[in-house]
This record gives structure tokens, sequence and C-alpha cells, in this order.
């Protein structure tokens, strides 16, 4: 089971509700990012290059429980930056999760271990720990060893303390099928986490290392190599299995990005987490005074080689909901 099925439920029934109001463009995800700076410099990382005044400013816990309302998103991803360096993170979740919004805190585990007593388990609260390899080449997508073995040891403690825990892990050029393999068996069997994401990295224009990222077809193959042998219906991954298929490739989907939209210091991002053309103060604005025809695969050079969960899942989980044979093929994966 990846998506737990309350969450499942929850969604399906918000699908609907804006199925017969037949509106168009609406939010699944909020990628809140509270805040930019971060405690580590991964070289793949395209957020944490901002200048010190902006990597000081803080969304407070009333500007993001407003975005949150105002968008409607069942769903709260909290990034960054690293989470857990915010003062107010806990009462920003206790505040999200007292809405019953299901609440994943993306966090890289450095800090996770001493800051466990300021949170409180719950089914609508999850820690998502970044993990990109087994130890050497997560300590090499970080740049600095020892990571590897705080963010298990991290994992470890919060599953033994009855947090939900859950982990998502980026690929690049450098990741071959064995190793996304390793991987992901690594956390599904010895750690038993709650549910995987997986992404191939965006290529994000500010980011150090502009060498290692994949291209649609790499991505294709990597992941239709790595799903082989009944592994993809094994792991517990947390995405729809329509999202699975467009990332091996078995279907093809135009970017939807209104549906996880990016709130953070400067406001609502346009048009998505990855990309940076300015802000709205609401996500109405961001919805109506975008223009989306502009942007997805094939329309801007940027978004040539995406495949990211944020512009193509909600895609997925709207044709999911649009098919009777799909939604149950879901109700199964998530059962
Ligand atoms: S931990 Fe995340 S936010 Fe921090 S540098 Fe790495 S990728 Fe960027
Ligand atoms: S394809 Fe969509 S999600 Fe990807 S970068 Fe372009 S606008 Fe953003």
């Amino acid at each position: 089971m990846g998506i737990p099925a309350r969450q499942t439920m929850k969604v399906g029934w918000y699908l609907f509700r804006n199925r017969v109001a037949k509106r168009q463009r609406f939010a699944l995800v909020v990628e809140l990012e509270p805040l930019f700076a971060c405690n580590l410099a991964c070289p793949g990382c395209g957020k944490i290059q901002y200048p010190t005044k902006i990597l000081r400013q803080r969304v407070s816990v009333e500007q993001a429980v407003g975005a949150v309302e105002e968008c409607g998103a069942p769903v709260v991803s909290i990034a960054g930056g690293e989470p857990l360096l915010h003062p107010d993170i806990a009462a920003m979740v206790d505040e999200l999760v007292a809405r019953k919004r299901f609440v994943y805190l993306c966090t890289n585990a450095v800090l996770l271990r001493r800051k466990l007593d300021m949170f409180t388990p719950s089914p609508y609260f999850a820690f998502t720990v970044h993990i990109d390899g087994l130890r050497e080449r997560h300590d090499d997508a970080v740049d600095r060893p020892g990571v590897f073995e705080e963010a298990v040891a991290a994992i470890r403690e919060a599953k033994a303390r009855g947090f939900r825990v859950t982990t998502n892990s980026t690929f690049f050029t450098n990741d071959s099928p064995e190793t996304v393999r390793s991987v992901l068996d690594f956390l599904n069997d010895d750690l038993e986490v709650d549910s995987m994401m997986i992404s191939p990295a965006y290529a994000y224009e500010k980011a150090p290392d502009q060498e290692h990222f994949l291209g649609v077809e790499q991505t294709r193959r990597l992941f239709r190599a790595s799903f082989g042998e009944g592994r993809r219906g094994r792991w517990r991954l947390n995405h729809s299995p329509l999202f699975l298929d467009f990332l091996e490739g078995k279907v093809d989907y135009q970017c939807t990005a209104w549906g996880i939209p990016s709130y953070s210091v400067f406001g609502w991002q346009r048009p998505c987490y990855l990309m940076a053309d300015g802000y709205t103060s609401t996500y109405r604005e961001l919805v109506e005074e975008t223009d989306w025809d502009r942007y997805g695969r094939g329309k801007d050079p940027r978004c040539a080689n995406c495949m990211a969960h944020c512009g193509y899942e909600p895609t997925a989980v709207v044709a999911t909901m649009s098919s009777l044979r799909e939604s149950i093929r879901a109700l199964r994966v998530s059962a």
C-alpha cells in the first residue's frame, strides 16, 4: 500500500466535487516552501542559490495556512530549503493537520532526530526523507559524508516512535537500474518505510551540477528497466499507477502544473515549483492570469526534459478519475 486508503478516498471525493462543479483547474497538492535556507548544499539543487536577504525570510504560520485554505488542496508537501530550520515548523504542521490536510514534511533528516519531540504522530502527517541512493551514492548526491547513516538512523527512530515515514529519491544520469533497485529495495524491505516517491531530477538552471540531468528517453529507459521483475507492484510507491506508466513511457501526458502549485516567501510561483516566471499573491490569480498554454514539453525549452510529478502527476490523477477501469486499478494498488 503506497498511498493510504484514507488519503485516496479523501482526494477522490475532492476530485469528484471539482468535477461536479465543472472546475477545469484546481490544486491537488500545495508545494509549500516556508524558507529557502538549507543545512546542505547538494550539487543538483536549484533552490538554495538566493541572496542571503532572501535565505533569511520565512513564510509565517498564518501565511502558510491562509495559502493552503485559499487553494483548497487536500495534500500539502512542505519543502524548501530545509523545513526543520524554520522556527515555527511544528506549529505550521499542527495547524494544517488540525484542518485535516495530509501533510508531508520533506527533510534531509540531518536535524530530524533532534527535532522529533516537537511533532506528534498522526494519520494526516508524514516525514518525507530525502534519500537518493545507498551510502556512497547518497553522500555523493548531498556532498557530505555521513548524511546517509544519519538519515537511516532518523527514519528508524521516527518509525519506532509511531510516525509515518516516506521517502523521496531523485535520480540522475549516474544512476542505473541497479542503483534504483538497490535503494528502493532497501527502503521498502529493510527500512520498511510507509511509501516512497521517485523522480527524475529536473534540470534547474541554477544547479551547480548541470551534467547529470536525465533526458526524457533516458528517464523512460531507466524506470522501465528498474520496474521489471515485478518490482513496481511490490514497492510501496506513493504515486498513481498512471503516473508510473508515464515514467515508463507507456502513456504520455500534457503538463497540468496548476494541480501542484508552489507557495513560498515570494507568494504563488508561476508556472510551477521548478520554474519561476513571476509570482502572484493568490492561487486564484495564479490560475486565472497564467498563460498555461505556454508551458509543457514541446512548448517551452526549459520544460523539454521535465517528467516531474508537479507537472504530470495531477494529469495522471485526473485521468484516473475519468476512467472506471483506472479508478479500480488505483484502488486495488492502495488496498
Ligand atoms: S537538502 Fe534539499 S533543499 Fe537542501 S540543498 Fe539538498 S536538495 Fe537542496
Ligand atoms: S513541464 Fe510543467 S512542471 Fe515541468 S517545468 Fe515545465 S511547467 Fe514546470
